[in-house]
């Protein structure tokens, strides 16, 4: 054991991507036993549209996290397209399911996880979704839909987001630094660790605060290290020795 933490965000798994999902496999592989724990800060799949989505593929990855979760806990906190994921796939990967805003003391810091959406304040209409889609009743209705038919939700639903984002520009789509230092005030804490910009990189704030933020695994693996020592951010190139 090193004490030290991993966190990990925005895979976005999918069948469609091999490349990804061996890199991931190989990632819990080499990392197994090493680590106090490790941290999925949301967006480990590309979709999700209910725990009753059973595939080859979701089997696989729940196999995987299970196996590396026997020595090392495993945290699993929403992102933007995996908020459906519930209990039922959390039990069979052997992930503890957290809630959107998760604070920790540890390593020298009082320490925030988050996804990291919900500092995206500039852009309005999704926030506006994103306050209707994790309501009880919204999830609740969409999971009586059958399987066929949020599956085309869920394509209609990303066009669209690709489509809107073309018009978005940059500012919108990062964090807000003043929402940024609400939440970190609010909560008291010193680190703020997330993901969802896909803006890898440790920004120093006023005051000794970081904001740590983690990359996605569109074209390499991006994992952060957590540690008393350091915090760092590092990468886990695709042509490595991966092969499941
Ligand atoms: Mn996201």
């Amino acid at each position: 054991m090193t004490n030290s933490s991993l966190i990990i965000a925005d895979l976005h798994l999918s069948p469609e991507r091999p490349d990804i999902t061996s890199c991931f496999c190989q990632f819990l592989v080499d990392s197994k036993n090493k680590h106090d724990s490790l941290y999925i800060l949301g967006d480990l799949f590309e979709a999700w549209i209910g725990d009753d989505d059973i595939s080859p593929f979701t089997n696989t990855i729940a196999n995987v996290i299970a196996e590396f979760a026997e020595s090392t806990p495993v945290y699993f906190i929403h992102g933007n397209r995996d908020f459906l994921l519930g209990k039922r796939f959390a039990k069979k990967a052997k992930m503890t399911l957290l809630p959107q805003q998760h604070r920790i003391t540890g390593y020298g810091y009082n320490i925030l996880f988050m996804h990291g959406d919900q500092l995206c304040t500039d852009d309005i209409p999704y926030q506006k979704f994103r306050r209707k889609s994790r309501t009880w009743w919204w999830k609740f209705l969409i999971q009586c839909l059958p399987l066929k038919q949020r599956r085309l939700k869920a394509e209609n639903y990303r066009k669209i987001s690709v489509a809107q984002q073309k018009h978005k520009s940059s500012d919108i789509m990062d964090v807000n630094p003043t929402t940024v230092d609400a939440v970190m005030a609010s909560e008291n804490v010193d680190l703020l660790i997330h993901g969802h910009t896909h803006r890898p990189e440790i920004h120093s704030l006023p005051n000794n605060k970081i904001r740590a933020v983690v990359g996605d695994w569109y074209t390499q693996g991006s994992v952060l290290t957590l540690s008393h020592q350091q915090l760092a951010l590092s990468c886990i190139s695709f042509n490595a020795k991966n092969g499941i």
